[in-house]
């Protein structure tokens, strides 16, 4: 149940001093769940008022008495009689206590899964391994963490599968980016899979090493490591009816081969193609240019004059980070961004916190759904418009105003004597419109001598550096664009044809990614999306949590239509359109659909296509209950003279030689 046997090694004094860095409202629930005593929340759980730090809070004596009792139970000798956990009763009252309100079913099995312990949410046969699996490969696309994901699921069903990815290692989109003060906005203890949890973490939000190491040390110990073939790009996806049978042309070393399998899953996600300007003029710069997930190892930036283009996420980890070390930093901005300060953002986790997160399974258990709970859906009340709403210019409603001027004063207290710079950087539209930045030091970043804020979209390159639309230079040595990532056009590295000939691009246009539930689209049997259309998070989530909901779905698909014999899944067009038409009915409630703003949340036409608009409780929810139901199927059986054994692969000699220029540029 709880205690780790390295405790014993711990004189009661040591453990007690230990205890003094844990949160005292985890500890309480932690108490609860190793003793079963439910009357220790009768007492004193009305000091959990929420999950968030701020809505517990505890007299120093009853602090002191949970410490005292917790310390007490680890060094007693008495072994539990049983798990309390698996008591109902206690249960609930501890899932109640941890939201401060009544949760519901669905939320406590939530719970249950953060914990790694609700078991629907490992994916298992319903008799037994059918041998037909061996038949069934599944290729996936990408090997960052949603990829990760779908690939851990099929490894514990010993269902074979392939993962293929571009780059020469795993991570993804923590690999690739690697630029100065990269990191994550989420809460490292909610920034990981709920059945993988890590209690090691060094830092409240960890930075890019610690994540790409997590999730490299995922590959290794789910075995994953025989399954990659990395350095292989994805030229095209095309379904074959004939056979059910997907038909990639990928290129790696120079070679390009045929992979077959028998469903498609990308986890190639959405900020994974760079979108940089095109500038005028690039080839006359004498200096340097790259994007912020492109950055240039060999570049030392130091004592550079550096020109950095953007103020998003990318370029509020970047500014900071590099303007002690340049000698001169200009940002062009070309609309503000609302900043917000967040508590331990920047801290590292003590280590004796650590050590209490990595000795007490029950402490560490409740301080992950905390952190889940303080950030799912937390931003939700500030984002929904309000249609009587009469409040201020740039608010959409009361909770939206009193975030607005608790940022203003957020902002304003940074600039510190810098105040002339506030009105520009203020924007005008309402928080929550872009995706809420969490301060790496922005404001405070322009007090420094050596920065300057430009308000200007960049218009052309010179050789000296880089003009903006007011027509004036800006010299450079280096142009850092920090411009984000083509969205809108989902799935656009490879070309995919579903059934009857029809691409992606047919389906969605250039630009308007549409599926049911983001994972499914019709005409593309046996293909499933991890991160695709709708499923960004636009008011605090995680994207583990979305991997996990989309990854659940797939290996239950994948898995039914395993043991039914199912041909192809395709899902059905009257459950796509329903889905979509209530997606589109609840998007127009939140702030994205109002006409304000630019944010690429939404495409060119002005349709949100990143952002969904469901909680993530009701879209796990959704993920979870929906069965084969939704898909067309077809039982008819694969012609045995196109079976094959697992992740057939076959060099292509005609492919070879139509693709050659391709492959050059793989
Ligand atoms: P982004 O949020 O799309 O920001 C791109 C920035 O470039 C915007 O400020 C945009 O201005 C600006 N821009 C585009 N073209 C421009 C031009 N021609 N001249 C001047 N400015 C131009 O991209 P990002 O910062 O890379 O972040 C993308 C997403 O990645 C984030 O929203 C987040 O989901 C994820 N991310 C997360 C983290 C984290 O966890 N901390 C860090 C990095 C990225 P406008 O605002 O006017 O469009």
């Amino acid at each position: 149940m709880v205690v780790k046997s390295e405790l014993r090694s711990l004189s009661r004094h040591e453990i007690r001093r230990k205890l003094e860095a844990a949160d005292t409202a985890t500890l309480l629930l932690a108490l609860v769940e190793m003793t079963g005593d439910t009357t220790l929340l009768a007492r004193w759980g009305r000091h959990i008022e929420g999950p968030t730090p701020e809505t517990s809070t505890f007299p120093a004596a009853i602090a002191e008495e949970i410490r005292d009792r917790v310390t007490a139970v680890l060094t007693s000798s008495a072994a539990p009689a049983s798990d309390p956990l698996q008591d109902p009763l206690v249960f609930h009252r501890l899932a109640d206590t941890v939201a401060g309100r009544p949760v519901t079913e669905t939320e406590r099995d939530l719970v249950l899964k953060e914990m790694g312990l609700l078991e629907e949410a490992f994916v298992d046969w319903r008799s037994g391994r059918p041998s037909r699996a061996d038949t069934f490969p599944v290729v996936i696309i990408g090997a960052g963490l949603s990829a990760i994901a779908i690939a851990i699921h099929l490894k514990r069903m010993a269902i074979p599968f392939t993962i293929l990815d571009r780059n020469t290692d795993v991570g993804g989109t923590w690999l690739v980016n690697t630029y100065p003060g990269c990191g994550v906005d989420i809460a490292s203890h909610y920034f990981s899979y709920s059945f993988a949890r890590n209690p090691g973490w060094t830092r409240y939000y960890a930075k890019q090493p610690e994540i790409l190491a997590y999730v490299r040390d995922c590959v290794q110990e789910f075995g994953l490591t025989e399954h990659l073939q990395l350095g292989t790009t994805v030229h095209s996806a095309v379904f074959d009816e004939d056979s059910a049978q997907w038909v990639l042309r990928v290129a790696a070393g120079g070679e390009v081969r045929t992979v077959r399998a028998r469903a498609v899953v990308s986890g190639v996600g959405s900020l994974s193609v760079p979108s940089v300007p095109a500038l005028e003029g690039q080839e006359r710069f004498a200096g340097k240019a790259f994007h912020s997930a492109e950055w240039d190892p060999e570049v030392d930036l130091a004592g550079k004059r550096v020109v950095l283009v953007g103020n998003g996420a990318s370029a509020n980890q970047i500014g900071p980070a590099i303007a002690p070390h340049v000698s001169s930093l200009t940002v062009l901005q070309r609309s503000p961004q609302w900043i917000n300060g967040v508590a331990g953002y920047h801290s590292n986790v003590p280590m004796d916190e650590r050590w209490v997160l990595a000795n007490i399974p029950a402490y560490e258990r409740w301080f992950r759904v905390r952190t889940m709970m303080s950030m799912n859906d937390i931003m939700r009340p500030a984002a929904l418009v309000d249609p009587d709403w009469d409040g201020p210019e740039g608010t959409i409603n009361a909770a939206n105003q009193k975030l607005r001027e608790r940022l203003v004063r957020y902002m304003s207290d940074e600039l510190g004597e810098k105040q002339e710079l506030l009105a520009q950087l203020l924007p005008s539209y309402p928080p929550m419109m872009k995706r809420m930045l969490r301060d790496n030091g922005w404001c405070r970043m322009f007090r420094r001598a050596n920065t300057e804020l430009v308000t200007g979209a960049a218009a052309a390159f010179t050789e000296r550096g880089l003009v903006d639309e007011h027509g004036v230079e800006h010299e450079a040595d280096v142009v850092i664009f920090a411009t984000g990532f083509r969205t809108a056009r989902q799935l656009s590295s490879f070309e995919v044809v579903g059934r009857d000939g029809v691409t992606l691009r047919d389906a969605w246009g250039e630009e308007d990614p549409r599926a049911y539930l983001g994972i499914v689209v019709p005409q593309f049997p046996n293909m499933f999306i991890l991160y695709g259309p709708n499923t960004n998070v636009g008011v605090g989530g995680s994207i583990f949590f979305q991997a996990e909901a989309q990854s659940g779905f797939i290996a239950r698909m994948i898995r039914d239509m395993i043991e039914r014999d199912v041909a192809t899944a395709e899902v059905r067009q009257d459950v796509f359109e329903d889905y979509n038409s209530r997606m589109d009915a609840e998007l127009e409630k939140l702030i994205w659909s109002l006409p304000v703003g630019s944010t690429w949340y939404r495409n060119s036409k002005g349709r949100v296509t990143a952002n969904m608009p469901w909680t993530s409780t009701d879209y796990w929810d959704m993920t979870r209950t929906a069965s084969m139901d939704v898909f067309d199927v077809r039982y008819v059986a694969p012609d045995p003279a196109t079976d094959f054994d697992a992740a057939v692969s076959e060099s292509d000699d005609d492919l070879n030689r139509e693709l050659e220029g391709d492959v050059t540029h793989a």
